[in-house]
């Protein structure tokens, strides 16, 4: 996992209105039983109220950002899909209280098209590619750090190094 810079306070500023919605939602998961982590300088909620969320056909996902917090049904899924949550954590670092508008108006954008409002959302297309370079990002760091062991080991180098080679292909 790629280490992550925590945000400034400028970032955690700015995206605070939409933060305070995740928050929201927060204390109902942990009223409710759920529970939170922080990682990364950013909160996140699992399980209870934030299961019952995401398990709506309103929302229907395994996961979701709202500013600097990120809800999950369960600790699977957020691992499964924090790069994707934290690229729209990014999002409303950058947009701050026009995310929510913008990833709305996006939505009906693609709607109007006869697209996937979630699809070929604008802000879910970003947050795939950057979640993409991201792992692309962590298998090159983890395949670095495997070559460094693998230089440093005798015997088994050649299993390493075959082992290396399969997860780069
Ligand atoms: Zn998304």
């Amino acid at each position: 996992m790629a280490r992550r810079a925590r945000p400034s306070v400028i970032a955690y500023a700015w995206a605070a209105p939409v933060s305070l919605l995740g928050l929201a939602a927060g204390a109902l998961t942990l009223i409710t039983g759920g529970a939170v982590d922080r990682r990364s300088g950013v909160l996140e909620f699992r399980g209870a109220f934030s299961r019952a969320l995401l398990e709506s056909r309103f929302v229907a996902a395994r996961a979701m950002a709202l500013g600097h917090v990120i809800l999950g049904r369960d600790q699977d899924s957020l691992d499964a899909c924090r790069d994707h949550e934290r690229a729209h954590v990014r999002q409303a670092e950058i947009l701050g209280p026009l995310f929510v508008p913008a990833y709305l108006a996006a939505g009906a954008w693609a709607a109007i098209r006869h697209r996937d409002r979630y699809r070929a959302n604008w802000f879910e297309r970003d947050a795939e590619r950057r979640a993409r370079r991201s792992a692309g990002m962590d298998r090159r760091q983890t395949t670095a750090a495997a070559n460094a062991v693998t230089e440093l080991t005798t015997a088994p180098t050649s299993t390493l190094r075959g082992r290396n080679r399969n997860r780069t292909s």
